[in-house]
């Protein structure tokens, strides 16, 4: 293909990336955001492929024939609550192409660039291996810790902020070294500095408690785009220059709203738990435990709640994606608002395992987007509220954010629903969160525990109502 018609393509495939961004941001709008994602990427790959620096077709064919098996294989089988780790395993790839980019670059420098043009490669190239390598080990202990494989708690070592600031120190001395040595005899202090950013990597996602792990994630999405940008300055790829900004931009502010929801400063989650030592104090015990009775209640007396009710609202989480309650859940949202109850849905920015991941459930079991509202909507009516459904929500309505100074999760703001008249919380045990703390809402008087999976107890709940 032409130089001329490679840009085109290059200039019409990043116009439908920014297009595909722009779709993305609304419900209503996502799946043709989708379909312009789905459409750019394949103008992308064929204009590469056909690109004149490609040659070897039969190694490329194989690579790509192999990599798409295993790719539609792998992301046909995932449930929805493992995205997450998926998403988190796929940026440790594109950290690990990085990587080997950058020292295939190197071993084969470019014969055209001398002088600045070929030293500012080699930055390129030091820069490059050093995103790529924090990313990959980063997002392989963040699918560790999201697969439950690794613990969720913190690891907070001692003068842990010190061993970072020696290490990022160590890269650079390395990386003058790196710049300052004839060529290919630079390939040691490359190699160390990758070893030390992969230990870096595994060290700041390690320090990195639970509650905090959703702003982690969509970091490691966000330097997953700069390294995909360092290699396209490594190979001289404009196009990959443009997706990889984008995803880290879009990533990075998707970083900073999430702190700003959970009341984290966006400094010190990304250098790996900073302020965090209110987590250590808990995690050794000093954290309050809940006191009191817990109450519990039978699909009688919530049916009867619910049928007593003018105004509910229905707060989902995580335990709702496991048990697959959405459809069941939506339904009886269907009859109570036949009856006249005035029937919401209360989302926190982090419910659940993936950013969304509650808004994506309710779009699919078709319950309207205009009664589905974000914390800051909803949180000053809860003491107008009848009743409130807790379906597998835990640590998102754990009232010691606000009230334990000493919780990992203090000041994260939380749905207030112990503010309601009539709590049900729906779940198996008395388990906590994905946070690993104790909630003291399962303790308060007007808290009744529904214990047993969700589903099933949305699907006796709907028995019951409609049979009335
Ligand atoms: P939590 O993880 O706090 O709690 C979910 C609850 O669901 C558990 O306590 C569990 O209790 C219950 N549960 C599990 N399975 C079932 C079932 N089949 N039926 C009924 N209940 C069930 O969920 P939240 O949504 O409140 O909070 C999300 C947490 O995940 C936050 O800490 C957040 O920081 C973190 N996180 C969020 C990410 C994101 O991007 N949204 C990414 C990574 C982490 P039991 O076992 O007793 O049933």
């Amino acid at each position: 293909m032409p130089t001329n018609l490679l840009t085109v393509a290059y200039i019409g495939a990043s116009a439908l990336f920014i297009l595909s961004l722009a779709g993305l941001s609304n419900q209503k709008t996502a799946p043709k955001g989708n379909i312009y994602g789905i459409t750019g990427m394949l103008i992308a790959v064929a204009a590469t492929t056909l690109s004149l620096g490609v040659k070897e077709y039969g190694i490329l064919g194989a690579v790509v024939l192999l990599g798409s098996i295993i790719g539609a294989s792998v992301a046909s089988r995932v449930a929805m609550t493992s995205m997450p780790e998926l998403v988190a395993i796929l940026h440790s790839f594109v950290g690990l192409a990085a990587v080997l980019v950058g020292i295939a670059n190197y071993l084969q420098p470019e014969q055209s660039l001398t002088g600045i043009e070929e030293k500012i490669h080699q930055l390129e190239i030091f820069i490059g291996v050093f995103i790529g390598a924090v990313t990959l080990t980063g997002s392989i202990i963040a699918f560790g810790k999201l697969r439950a494989i690794i613990s969720s708690k913190s690891l907070l070592l001692p003068a842990r902020h010190w061993l970072n600031l020696g290490m990022i120190l160590a890269c650079v001395c390395l990386g003058f070294v790196f710049m300052q040595s004839e060529p290919l005899n630079g390939l040691p202090p490359l190699l160390i500095m990758t070893a030390i950013a992969s230990v870096l990597g595994i060290h700041l996602v390690m320090a990195i408690g639970g509650a905090d792990m959703p702003v982690v994630i969509s970091m490691l999405n966000s330097y997953s785009g700069w390294a995909a940008a360092a290699a396209g300055f490594m190979l001289s790829n404009d196009l990959l220059i443009i997706t990889g900004a984008l995803v880290g931009s879009s990533g990075a502010i998707l970083s900073y709203i999430m702190c700003r929801a959970m009341n984290r400063s966006f400094i010190s989650v990304i250098a790996g738990g900073f302020g965090t030592e209110a987590g250590t104090v808990s995690q050794s015990g000093a954290a309050h435990q809940p006191v009191g009775t817990v109450n519990s209640t039978t699909i009688e007396e919530t049916v009867q709640m619910l049928r007593d009710a003018k105004t509910v609202i229905v707060v989902p989480g995580y335990g709702m994606a496991v048990a697959q309650a959405q459809h069941a859940v939506s339904d009886i949202t269907k009859h109570l608002r036949s009856q006249g109850v005035e029937v919401r849905f209360g989302i926190h920015p982090v419910a659940g395992r993936l950013p969304g991941h509650m808004n994506v459930l309710l779009a699919e079991a078709k319950v309207p987007y205009d009664i589905v509202l974000e914390m800051e909507e909803i949180n000053h009516d809860f003491p107008k509220t009848d009743a409130v459904l807790v379906i597998g929500a835990n640590d998102t309505v754990n009232p010691s954010a606000m009230d334990d100074p000493n919780s990992p999760i203090a000041g994260m703001p939380v749905l207030e629903v112990w503010k309601s008249t009539q709590v049900v919380v729906m779940k198996r045990s008395m388990a906590s969160g994905y946070a690993g703390v104790d909630n003291p809402l399962f303790y308060k008087e007007n808290t009744r525990m529904l214990f047993g999976d969700a589903k099933k107890n949305v699907d006796a709940i709907l028995g019951k109502l409609s049979f009335a």
